[in-house]
């Protein structure tokens, strides 16, 4: 956009905004370690927030989950300035006098920062248009309830997926759905979960770069009612080290000038041809994104077989074990065909999670990566030989095995670029060396609310 264009575009939009009450713009961005920061301004400084931006300095990149922590490295110190830009297409009104937009990171002339993660999803986006495919993205946002100190509530009333938990918790699923609804966001459902106080928000398909900015928002917006209510919201992979854990699944799928991949194809399931490269490519290429899906020093917790967290590196139609999970189109599935990745944690960043799963399927289609077999039963009932046979590894619950692997992934760092992995690798390390030697309870409860927003 050039500055004669902005500043009539950005007037107009203050002077409607300002009609709809609105006084504070919030802008965030979500760093390697997938922290949520935020400035903002008054609204009358939302032209300079979209462009030239907001100064930001390149440690930002390398904040780590323990509140204090930055990871100095090459490219990341105290020298050197950066910009926030605001996304003004993005913009969403939250009320109470705020707006929300979400942001990205360039240099001082414009140009995108190649640490920028919402930069990193925006490239995968583009090599799929380069390639012909478009993709869409439909997030999961799975949380628990705690006490304002991160303690953990009453369960008195509580079943897995109960009525119990919409009644106890009435006034705060209708304040969220409410809120959603204001800020445009058609939640697809929202339920108790598995776990006691947990709750589950299913978001529908978008481009891959907005819905990553959805689920942005609607953290934002769980995060607001909670404390309305006196509670706020654990995005940990595992809030509590006895109980269940928070997922961030991801379902995708792909068109090829307007037809799907995954459905109408005379493939396995109803895929094309190129769907199953995609497949094949992303069941290939976990091992190397684990790092990138579920890095922390929590997500160990959380990965493990029985959990519903995909542990398992294989793919099966509506196998709820299986990392990648297949959903045949058809009458029952309106979005059509997709697939599912169980293994991704809030932890992770949801730009750089969506850039590494589009990516891998891409580079599958590119190279006409051969499907695996299919495994149609919980993969832990079968033999290690069984498994062997099908290619099925069991992803290590070990930070230390992840991120070597990720380091030394081409792929990934083809996919998401050299600074985007090092750094990702560099706060997620400093996590290991300074907390993996805590036991799973002083994990969970140093680390419980460090997520949350
Ligand atoms: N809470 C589980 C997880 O950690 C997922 C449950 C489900 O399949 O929705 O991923
Ligand atoms: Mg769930």
């Amino acid at each position: 956009m050039t500055p004669m264009a902005a500043k009539p575009l950005a007037a107009a939009a203050i002077a409607q905004l300002e009609s709809d009450g609105v006084a504070t713009l919030i802008g965030t961005v979500v760093n390697p370690a997938g922290l949520t920061h935020a400035k903002t301004v008054p609204l009358r400084r939302m032209g300079a927030f979209a462009d030239p931006g907001l100064g930001a300095s390149p440690v930002w990149h390398a904040f780590t989950i323990d509140q204090t922590g930055i990871v100095f490295g090459d490219g990341i110190s105290v020298v050197g300035d950066q910009r926030i830009r605001i996304d003004l297409g993005g913009l969403r009104i939250l009320g109470d006098g705020l707006a929300w937009a979400p942001g990205g990171f360039f240099d001082q002339n414009g140009v995108p920062d190649p640490y920028c993660c919402r930069g990193a999803l925006r490239r995968v986006e583009e090599r799929l248009a380069a390639a012909g495919l478009t993709a869409a993205v439909g997030h999961e946002i799975e949380f628990v309830l705690v006490g304002p100190d991160g303690g953990r509530l009453p369960s008195t009333l509580w079943a897995q997926y109960g009525l119990a938990g919409v009644l106890e918790h009435e006034g705060f699923v209708r304040d969220v759905t409410d809120a959603a609804t204001s800020s445009g966001i058609p939640i697809e459902q929202f339920h108790p979960e598995y776990g006691a106080n947990q709750f589950e928000i299913s978001l529908p398909p978008m481009p891959p770069v907005a819905a990553a900015d959805l689920l942005v928002l609607i953290r934002i917006i769980v995060g607001r009612v909670a404390r309305r209510y006196g509670m706020r919201v654990s995005l940990s992979p595992v809030p509590f080290a006895d109980s269940v854990g928070n997922g961030a699944h991801q379902h995708f799928s792909l068109l090829r000038d307007g037809a799907p991949l995954f459905s109408d194809g005379s493939g396995a399931h109803g895929m094309t041809p190129e769907g199953e490269h995609a497949v094949a490519g992303l069941v290939a290429g976990l091992p190397e994104a684990q790092g990138v899906l579920c890095g922390s020093v929590l997500s160990g917790l959380r990965m493990q077989p029985g959990h519903w967290s995909g542990a398992y590196v294989c793919w099966g139609t509506e196998n709820r074990e299986a990392a990648v999970r297949f959903l045949q189109g058809g009458p029952a599935n309106v979005h059509g065909g997709n697939v599912e990745v169980k293994v991704g944690d809030p932890s992770a960043n949801p730009y750089l999670a969506s850039a590494a799963i589009l990516g891998l399927a891409l580079e599958g289609v590119e190279r006409g990566s051969a499907l695996p077999p299919e495994t149609g039963v919980d993969p832990a009932t079968l033999t290690e030989d069984q498994r062997a046979q099908a290619g099925t590894v069991l992803l290590p619950a070990g930070q230390a095995d992840a991120l070597r692997a990720l380091d030394q992934s081409a792929s990934m760092r083809r996919i998401l670029g050299d600074e985007v992995i090092d750094a990702v690798v560099a706060v997620r390390r400093y996590e290991m060396e300074h907390f993996g030697a805590l036991s799973p309870e002083e994990q969970a409860d140093r680390f419980r609310m460090a997520w949350s927003v």
